[in-house]
């Protein structure tokens, strides 16, 4: 065993392996992977080995499809066999929600480049003939779909990154980790003390406790799960006979139910409703090759449904019972990437389909530790999504709760009930005694709209427009035409401090930083010129910035900054997340209502549009932002908890003769949306570059040498591929929710580049550490195939949209090809919405106060 690495990996099971064999490739192969038993000793051994492309996040998606690819390539790199079984699979909806569901996924997929249909019950009775079709109403068929084996999977990785030079090193417990100064690692092994510049935690069912071991509670949980083999069945047998064709995989949403052919026989495996934490706590070490004790009560109610819909099955033998643990993130997505607060520590763990997802994460983190980069949009997947709130025990309820929706229909309106309320501000309980309908943003309880008084305070969940309709047009009529407060404690607060704050924040962000008592709107770029922060930022001092920008992007953005932090502790960094919480206040009475809060002049000669003070509102000390989100006239007013409800209950006694209404998210969502404006996550992500995201106005190419500027300026001289665009859709009962296709009358005419999907080549870098152009790095954003229909073509997708209540009409916002951007014309586009493609026309100028001029006062 070598004494020092580049990099050590904990854990060999098939993300480990993956790990391994793509830091190799990537050309780190002074490398080791470091096994407590032998390899496949955690959940990889006694997977069903079923792997599919579909994910309700598209990026993920797109890595999963990676996965699938990459196993030719892995069989010919190894020698080893993957046994792979490209059968392709169905999944059968038995409601006209299910089915809504599906149309979803097959238009998601028509800009994924996947070659998914929707078919009759009866077409999908003809490949999976045990079916009872009687029991759906129809299908979707994916081709990129199949079965493989996991241990030689597995195996195959650990040959392919032997051969390029890496260490495997088995039956080698890690028992610590201890940090040196200089940021590298100690890897304490039952065979002695590895040093290695990087560790990589793919512990699987131990990687909560590996976690531990560096102090980092990773939010992982393993369930038992449970799948059953079948004798050999004489249809089963006939079908293959008859077809020359293995029968398909089956996906059955209302049975929690998948199935495929297993050899000669059948394998049904279920996600059932009652579902089991494995260790909830802590994993004994001395769990290896072995299977827990199968439950049937515990599934015989899927069971049930199961062999209703498959009688064909009902009638075989059970020839085994497959329960093994495996492990769950709370949303099941992999959690992947470095670790905010530690140095060189990265995880890639909580990986639920190892088989459909290994490669990706592999490509990912691989990407990311050699290239500073992951190479491709893995916000669904990366670490830093989870803040301190996903403790033991929220991860334990949210877990369950995933596993039990497992085949459940997520609706866009739907906010789940496990492990909440988690945070709350000051107002929770006052919000709900005014029958708020509270939503949870990044662990918080937020407003989303008001219920009427009388009625229950809860959505109806839908794909179509529902309950809250009438009421958030009413929040919006009200903030538009009089004033609103709502609370916005579900922002990212920070300050940056320190003589080198200036020089600090002028080299990580676009814009030029303000002067003392003005603020900015900027984004924030990565090396390779890619979107990956936009933020409000006011200088509150000479040396002294407040920093406003999206919850969730915490964890995300305190990493970035951290790691460009100055060595000289010139810059101080400190994020306030709910220690500092916020009220805003919107509409064209706003100005009189603070005018009333406060005892010094705030009318717009004195408190311009973009100016800061910090000053006493309704007595409480407060930081002011003239700026709102809703584009309107109004106000940010940030406080301690201790003063929001003196400050809340100021605004309300003051804001009476106003009319003042609250307002949740939902109608600052629908206002942001009459005035063009982007969200972080949807319209602004990693894979667009500043232009492409229509922000030029707030990048500064001349200012400074800034973080991603090059490759920004490139962008700019070569002209964008795509651009960010607002859309006015003829929608009818429902509203875009993102991922629409946007499809225009273009006559077959080919997009080049924004044409091109599923180029998983690795992204290559020249001597400097940037990107290639024309590698996956350097493009970056998703893309469209070729689907064409007569004269209409696939041409772009939806980000996010919804109904705007005040100019009445339904917006999406997405990107298209730049060249089409500036189109207006009626005719040019459509949008798929719930299969249906509904006319859409761009709209250029905001549809509310084009000139600016309400927020200007
Ligand atoms: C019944 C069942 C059916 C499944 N079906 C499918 C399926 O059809 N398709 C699919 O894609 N997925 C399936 N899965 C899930 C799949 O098994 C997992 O996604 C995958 O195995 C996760 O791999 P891993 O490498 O992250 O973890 P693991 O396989 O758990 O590997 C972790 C490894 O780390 C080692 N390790 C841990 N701690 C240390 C330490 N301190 N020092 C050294 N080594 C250490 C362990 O010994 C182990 O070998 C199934 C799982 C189960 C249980």
């Amino acid at each position: 065993m070598k004494s020092h690495v580049k990099a050590v990996v904990i854990g060999g099971g098939v993300v480990g392996c993956s790990v391994l064999y793509h830091l190799a490739r990537a050309g780190w192969t002074d490398i080791m992977l470091i096994e407590r038993s032998e390899l496949t000793s955690g959940s990889s051994w006694h997977a069903a080995g079923g792997f599919h492309t579909l994910n309700g996040d598209p990026n993920v998606a797109k890595l999963q499809a990676y996965t699938v690819q990459l196993y030719k390539e892995l069989e010919e790199i190894s020698g080893q066999s993957c046994s792979l079984h490209l059968t392709g699979g169905v999944m059968m909806a038995d409601t006209p929600e299910r089915m809504d569901f599906l149309r979803l996924a097959h238009a998601k997929g028509r800009y994924l480049g996947m070659d998914t249909e929707l078919i009759t019950p009866s077409e999908a009775k003809a490949m999976f003939p045990l079916m009872d079709e009687t029991n759906f109403v129809g299908a979707m068929w994916d081709p990129v779909e199949g079965h493989l084996d996991p241990s030689g999977t597995t195996i195959a990785y650990s040959k392919a990154a032997k051969k390029l030079g890496a260490e495997i090193v088995l039956r080698n417990p890690v028992r610590e980790l201890t940090q040196q100064p200089d940021g590298t690692w100690n890897v304490i092994t039952q065979q002695g003390v590895v040093h290695a510049e990087h560790v990589v935690n793919c512990g699987g069912l131990w990687a909560r406790e590996i976690g531990r071991m560096v102090g980092v509670e990773l939010p992982v949980l393993a369930m038992e799960h449970m799948y059953l083999l079948t004798e050999p069945m004489p249809e089963v047998e006939a079908f293959n006979r008859e077809t020359g064709r293995e029968m398909v995989g089956v996906l059955d949403f209302k049975g929690e139910i998948y199935t495929r052919q297993e050899r000669n026989g059948i394998l049904l495996g279920t996600y059932e409703k009652a579902c089991k934490p494995w260790s909830p706590v802590n994993t004994p070490w001395d769990f290896g090759h072995e299977l827990l004790p199968p439950d049937l009560d515990r599934i015989a109610p899927s069971l049930e449904i199961g062999f209703k819909h498959f009688p064909g099955i009902e009638k075989a033998g059970i020839k085994q019972i497959i329960n093994g643990p495996f492990t769950f993130a709370p949303d099941g997505n992999p959690l992947v990437g470095p670790v905010q607060g530690l140095t060189n520590f990265w995880v890639a763990c909580g990986v639920m389909a190892g088989f459909s997802q290994g490669g990706g994460v592999g490509l990912a983190l691989s990407n990311w530790m050699v290239n500073g980069d992951p190479g491709f949009d893995v916000w669904g997947m990366d670490v830093a999504r989870w803040g301190e709130w996903a403790s033991l025990r929220y991860t334990n309820a949210k877990v369950r709760e995933n596993y039990s929706r497992r085949f459940s229909i997520r609706f866009p309106n739907e906010e789940l009930p496990a492990a909440r309320p988690a945070q709350t501000t000051p107002l929770y309980d006052v919000m709900v005694a005014q029958n708020a309908v509270m939503g949870d943003s990044w662990g918080l309880e937020t407003p989303l709209w008001f219920a009427p008084k009388g009625t229950e305070p809860k959505d109806i969940v839908s794909f179509h427009r529902s309950n809250d309709f009438g009421q958030v047009g009413a929040e919006v009529r009200a903030v538009r035409e009089k004033v609103g407060v709502t609370e916005i404690a579900n922002f990212a607060k920070y300050e940056v401090s320190g003589s080198g704050s200036e020089d600090f924040l002028n080299r990580l962000m676009t814009n030029r930083m303000p002067k003392k008592g003005r603020i900015v709107l900027t984004p924030m770029l990565n090396e390779f010129g890619k979107l990956i922060g936009d933020f409000t930022i006011a200088r509150a001092g000479d040396e002294r910035f407040m920093i406003f920008g999206s919850s969730a992007a915490q964890k995300y953005h305190m990493r970035w900054f951290e790691k460009h932090l100055p060595k000289d502790g010139s810059v101080r960094i400190h994020r306030f997340d709910q220690t500092l919480v916020g009220l805003s206040i919107a509409g064209p009475k706003a100005q009189a209502l603070l005018q009333k809060l406060v005892d010094e002049d705030v009318s717009t000669k004195a408190f311009k549009f973009m100016d800061f003070r910090e000053m006493a509102v309704g007595g409480a000390p407060a930081m002011v932002n003239r700026v709102t989100y809703t584009g309107d006239l109004g106000y940010e007013i940030w406080m301690q908890p201790a003063y929001q409800r003196l400050v809340y209950a100021a605004i309300k006694a003051a804001g009476q003769e106003f009319g003042i209404v609250d307002f949740g998210m939902r109608a600052l969502l629908s206002m942001r949306l009459e005035k063009n404006f982007p969200t972080w996550f949807r319209e602004l992500r990693p894979i667009y570059g500043p232009f492409e995201g229509a922000m030029d106005r707030f990048i500064r190419l001349e200012k400074n040498d800034f973080v991603g500027r090059d490759a920004a300026a490139k962008e700019k001289a070569d002209g964008p591929k795509l651009r960010r665009v607002s859309l006015i859709v003829d929608a009818l009962d429902a509203d875009v929710m993102g991922d629409e296709p946007i499809w225009a009358k273009v006559n077959g005419k080919d997009f080049g580049a924004v044409g091109k999907t599923h180029d998983f080549g690795a992204p290559r870098f020249d001597a400097t550490g940037k990107p290639v152009r024309g590698s996956t790095a350097a493009t970056g954003a998703s893309a469209v195939r070729g689907i064409h229909d007569g004269e209409w073509s696939v041409v772009g997708w939806v980000t996010s949209g919804g109904y705007a209540h005040f100019v009445e009409k339904s917006l999406a916002q997405g990107y298209v090809p730049a060249e089409l951007a500036e189109n207006e014309s009626e005719g040019m586009f459509e949008i798929e919405i719930l299969g249906h493609r509904r006319p859409a026309r761009i709209n250029v100028q905001p549809l509310f106060d084009p000139a600016g001029e309400k927020m200007r006062g």
